[in-house]
């Protein structure tokens, strides 16, 4: 590896240039834009005018804290404009922050030379070297770039001012120390930004697989794996809800507890794996005769359940018999060309009733089925 593509990795690795997301960047910059905007306009205005009434008629000055007051009021307006349009990922959204640090860094050089000789002891390229670093997050390329540009900027006009020889030395070393500290804590804060961005991330990430993998588990929970119809777990809480409701609303429901005939025998003669195949399609022809609002499920081996919600008995025994008619005349093919299917159900209405549980509504259904299966099976049975 050269020295110049080892540096260039070394680079990346220190300041995560490739893997910190633009958008993020811009997004908390183009935040920081507008209170920028509120804070300084009042602070240039004021300045403005205190140049002014005290007749301290620095026309260069005056000039320098008007164009920046320009500027800061226009990049204000966009902002307030980029967030209504809620436009992002254009060149504006992305280089407006970035554009007003390198202003106020002229501003302050400009200030700098301008001032130097009426104000000792503030430098105000210093400030401004500070300030821009502390509060744009700029690319460490950018901010070397405008670091480096400002100052030569600086050193270059400070003679302006007709200085002595060691004077100019001085200033232009005060210059030099002011863009290092600007430019140093520049780039600490975006690597410190970088890494809060990234693990903000990371975490938002984890976040959502991680509540993706909770909805998975609890569709888990309630499924049956091999039909995809519900689970004893799940209808049994439907039920529970079910009485609930009707003994509030006094609406009826009903409920249909299916068993297949004579499955041992489909077990027996066509093996395990082809009694679970025949389980599925079975689930199938019974979820086509229900309605949307019909709440089928597997409650235990080849037994079926299923929530009739605003049901009478009368019709939730025509749905029963139209399944059971359905299952009658399913027809196979291959090895199981021979296979007669046929199911018995019990029907039990859901009442108003405050003693009534899940399990005594089951306990029901199962003595109409046990009924179905004594009458010689493949018939439905209500609940007496
Ligand atoms: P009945 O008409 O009285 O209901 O007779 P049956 O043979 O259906 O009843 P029984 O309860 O004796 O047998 C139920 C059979 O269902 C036994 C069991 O092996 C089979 N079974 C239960 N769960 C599964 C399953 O997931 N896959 C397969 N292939 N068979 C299952
Ligand atoms: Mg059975
Ligand atoms: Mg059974």
């Amino acid at each position: 590896m050269s020295v110049k593509t080892r540096i260039g990795k070394l680079y990346n690795q220190f300041f995560l240039t490739g893997q910190v997301p633009a958008a993020d960047i811009a997004r908390l910059n183009n935040q920081r834009v507008l209170i920028i905007a509120l804070v300084l306009i009042p602070i240039h205005l004021g300045y403005i005018i205190f140049f002014w009434l005290t007749n301290q008629l620095y026309a260069g000055l005056i000039f320098a804290h008007g164009a920046v007051l320009i500027i800061i009021a226009l990049m204000g307006l966009i902002t307030l404009n980029l967030r209504k349009n809620k436009s992002g990922d254009t060149f504006i959204y992305h280089n407006l922050a970035p554009g007003l640090a390198a202003a106020y860094l002229l501003f302050g050089a400009a200030l700098y030379v301008l001032d130097e000789p009426l104000i000792a002891g503030i430098n105000p390229y210093l400030i401004a070297s500070i300030a821009a670093a502390a509060v744009i997050i700029m690319k460490p390329g950018f901010a070397a770039f405008i670091y480096g540009l400002t100052y030569l900027a600086l050193y270059l006009n400070l003679p302006l001012n007709q200085l002595h020889s060691k004077e100019l030395l001085s200033l232009r070393l005060d210059g030099a120390a002011a863009a290092a500290i600007g430019l140093g804590l520049s780039l600490m804060l975006w690597r410190i930004n970088a890494l809060n961005i990234l693990q903000k991330n990371l975490l938002k990430r984890q976040n959502k697989l991680l509540q993706k993998q909770q909805e998975e588990l609890n569709h888990m929970a309630r499924t049956d794996m091999m039909t995809g119809l519900y689970n004893r777990m799940r209808i049994t809480e439907y039920l529970e809800s079910e009485i609930e409701r009707i003994n509030r609303t006094g609406e009826e429901s009903s409920l249909i507890l299916l068993d297949l005939d004579h499955f041992n025998e489909v077990n027996d003669f066509y093996g395990h794996p082809n009694g679970d195949i025949v389980l599925q399609l079975m689930a199938g022809v019974i979820k086509g005769q229900l309605r949307k609002t019909d709440i089928p499920a597997r409650f235990s081996g080849e037994e079926f359940m299923i929530i009739l919600p605003g049901t009478s008995l009368e019709g939730a025994l025509r749905v029963a018999e139209k399944i059971r008619q359905a299952i009658e005349g399913c027809t196979f093919t291959g090895k199981m060309e021979d296979l007669h299917m046929t199911a018995s159900c019990g029907v039990v209405p859901i009442n108003q009733d405050q003693k009534a549980t899940s399990d005594s509504v089951y306990q029901k259904a199962s003595r109409a089925l046990s009924s179905a299966k004594s009458k010689g099976r493949n018939r439905v049975e209500a609940a007496c």
